[in-house]
């Protein structure tokens, strides 16, 4: 797929901080170029994947199969997960999960004693949520989640899949109830675990290998300093930094707390990065042993760099709430 006719200039501000300037860090063999704004660290992606594009390229993708038995067994983890970011309800508080696929965080929310409602283009995730997790209160239309209804929007890893930023929050903005608070996860463009975790090594080397020479030139030097393995376009359109994030948030509207998270998430443990590129290559029998392996020294190798490189983390966690 090629991109569409381009819907923002290259020449534009960075949309987070409105800074002018940027400097290219790649090309991705689908012919995206990423642009790091030079002021907040942002990337992003040129041209930008219009609409039609973005809803081509999703068509049947599948981010996470609904699964009913290992639902029951991450449960507690997410809830424990999720209660670190929103607490638990006050009477009566209503929770929006804002692209939640099939629902498991509006369980988890309900539990910690939230009246949830679970929102998600996805048609198969809004069936499984109603007919397996019976939650009623799910939609694949936005016309139809309640405005100004929440006390807590929770939207994780969804905002780096929009191609518009400011119209991102601003839709998000409309279902919040005053006072009410916006927790939003995204990965960090500046975790250090491209160090130590050899499979995004793998895709970053695999993804430059069709790259323009010159911009190659140039992501070898950026790469030694940031990494930007969160940059996928058409998937991931932008890799946020906290700076980023922070003054994307405050130039919107919001108050923002923004932290770096270690994989707190449940639903995504090192043990699932591992996938083929490196463990293909030893076909047969030797596979399993090949990957448990690799898995275990991540495991091994992760641990320090959590504790020597705090601030390093595979995602940020950003509280925010509208300004008065
Ligand atoms: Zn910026």
């Amino acid at each position: 797929m090629e991109p569409s006719p381009a819907t923002q200039k290259a020449s534009e501000p960075c949309p987070a901080c409105a800074n002018p300037a940027h400097i290219p860090v790649g090309v991705t063999s689908r012919g995206y170029h990423g642009l790091k704004c030079i002021g907040c660290g942002l990337v992003r992606t040129h041209p930008m994947p219009d609409d039609a594009t973005l809803n081509e390229f999703y068509q049947g993708f599948d981010f996470q199969k609904p699964d009913t038995v290992e639902i029951p067994r991450l449960l507690p983890r997410i809830e424990r997960s999720l209660e670190h970011f929103i607490g638990r309800a006050q009477p009566g508080a209503r929770f929006l999960d804002f692209g939640g696929a099939s629902g498991i965080y509006c369980l988890a929310a309900r539990n910690l004693g939230y009246d949830p409602f679970l929102f998600d283009f996805d048609s198969n995730m809004i069936d499984f949520a109603r007919t397996q997790l019976k939650l009623e209160n799910s939609t694949t239309r936005l016309d139809e989640v309640p405005r100004e209804a929440f006390d807590v929007i929770f939207c994780y890893h969804v905002i780096e899949h929009s191609n518009d930023l400011g119209s991102f929050l601003g839709t998000l903005r409309r279902f919040l109830k005053p006072g009410g608070r916006l927790v939003l996860a995204t990965p960090s463009a500046e975790n250090a675990e491209k160090y130590v975790r050899v499979q995004h090594l793998a895709r970053y080397w695999l993804r430059l290998t069709r790259a323009r020479v010159s911009a190659m030139a140039a992501l070898g030097l950026v790469l030694r300093r940031n990494s930007i393995f969160c940059w996928d376009p058409p998937r991931h359109l932008f890799a946020f930094t906290g700076a980023g994030m922070k003054s994307l948030l405050e130039r919107h509207g919001w108050d923002a707390l923004v932290q770096h998270g270690y994989s707190c998430d449940p639903l995504f443990e090192p043990r699932q990065y591992i996938t083929p590129p490196l463990s293909s290559i030893f076909a047969g029998p030797g596979r399993r042993v090949v990957r448990n392996a690799i898995t275990w020294a991540e495991g091994v190798a992760l641990k320090p760099v959590s504790w020597v490189l705090p601030e390093g983390g595979e995602q940020l966690y950003c509280t925010a709430r509208l300004k008065n």
